[in-house]
């Protein structure tokens, strides 16, 4: 791989390579951009099969949260790291010494859990450096936010497909009822929605059905349901090829991360279907506001409060597509960039 020629085509900062000979630490933190604040973005430990996989990951997935706090309107930037290591050999030390590399960075980059990362294992971290998220105890877990967010994304969805603000009466198919799609449940039922739920777990449809009056339906059904809205809540790659021609659903807005198999040819289909797709990156973003209030000093209040953002990016992603003829998916990453410019060209003028 041509490192530098790689990091300038996908519009890398910096990427530090990192390694404890104690512990035989072998990590990379990637910094994507910072124009609009410090580089937020979670770590994860893999064994990866080399060490360029590892790489294409980090620099990806550090992109792809530039994109998500930007379209979620928060001054933070995009970054990432990954662990190359089996989880089983993770130690004290290991996490210990990849804390110092983190506070090396004083602040550009922050930090929180992913694969293979428990919240123990940030806790760990967190002795070395105060640039990690997730270890305060007052933001809770990010699986209920993320469901507001994804209501509210809904919302924004159904008030821009049917001109209209009540949920109530309308018939909702939510794909897996694990932590965010059993919250989302509490709350559609709650505004009178028709459930319709599948799980690969019977134990979490019935109790769906037992709680919320839910329509259980098989794995494979759930596409092809005729409801209002289908809401993507388990696995990703599940918007492909096979999938898409058998939906009805006109809005398509959930939780799941990297619910397009290939953006660009599966946004394309969903959008020639004439069927409105929430980007999951941005209506997913609940988790990331949440642990950006926590960074700030959390109150619960303002981190509500600034779900919002999600349903205003949403509404405006979808007139970006409508008037220029473009995917949401292509809209919501114009969106970002524009957010980024502004912020590029601020720091210009006041440098
Ligand atoms: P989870 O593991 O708690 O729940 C996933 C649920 O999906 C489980 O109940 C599982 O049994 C079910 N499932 C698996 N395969 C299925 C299938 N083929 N059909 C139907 N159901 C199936 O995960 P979660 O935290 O609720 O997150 C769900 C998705 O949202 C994941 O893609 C996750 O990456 C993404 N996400 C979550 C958060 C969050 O705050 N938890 C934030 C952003 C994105």
């Amino acid at each position: 791989m041509k490192l530098f020629e790689t990091i300038k085509q996908m519009g890398h900062e910096q990427v530090l390579f990192c390694h404890d000979f104690e512990s035989d630490l072998k990590a990379i933190i990637a910094i994507h951009d910072t124009s609009l604040g410090p580089a937020m973005g979670a770590t994860r430990l893999r064994p990866y099969a080399s060490e360029e996989d590892a790489l294409q990951d980090v620099l990806r997935l550090s992109r792809g949260m530039t994109y998500k706090a930007a379209c979620a309107n928060i001054p933070v930037g995009g970054g990432k790291a990954v662990i190359i290591a089996n989880p089983e050999n993770k130690s004290d030390k290991l996490l210990r010494a990849y804390g110092r590399f983190v506070e090396s960075l004083k602040g550009r980059f922050i930090t929180g859990q992913d694969m293979n990362i428990s919240p123990e294992d940030v806790r760990k971290i967190s002795c070395e450096t105060n640039y990690v998220v997730g270890v305060s105890e007052k933001s809770g877990g990010p699986a209920p936010v993320t469901a507001i967010g994804v209501l509210l994304g809904i919302k924004a969805a159904v008030e821009f497909r049917y001109s209209r603000e009540s949920l109530d009466g309308l018939k909702i198919a939510v794909q897996g009822l694990g932590n965010v799609g059993k919250n989302l449940c509490q709350h559609l039922h709650q505004l009178g929605v028709k459930l319709f739920v599948s799980d690969v777990l019977p134990q979490k449809t019935e109790e769906i059905k037992r709680l919320y009056g839910a329509t259980v339906v098989d794995e494979k059904e759930i596409y092809s349901l005729d409801v209002d809205v289908f809401a993507p809540c388990a696995l990703g790659g599940i918007l492909n090829s096979s999938t898409i021609p058998t939906i009805k659903a006109p809005i398509i807005a959930g939780c799941a991360n990297n619910q397009l198999e290939n953006e660009q040819v599966h946004s394309m289909l969903l959008d020639s279907k004439g069927i409105l797709y929430c980007p999951d990156y941005v209506i997913n973003a609940g988790g990331l506001i949440n642990v950006y209030n926590e960074m700030i000093g959390y109150e619960e209040e303002k981190a509500l409060l600034q779900l919002n953002n999600i349903y205003n990016s949403l509404l405006d992603i979808f007139s970006r597509a409508k008037e220029q003829g473009v995917t949401t998916h292509e809209a919501a990453k114009i969106l970002a960039e524009e957010r980024i410019r502004r912020a590029k060209s601020i720091k210009i003028v006041n440098s």
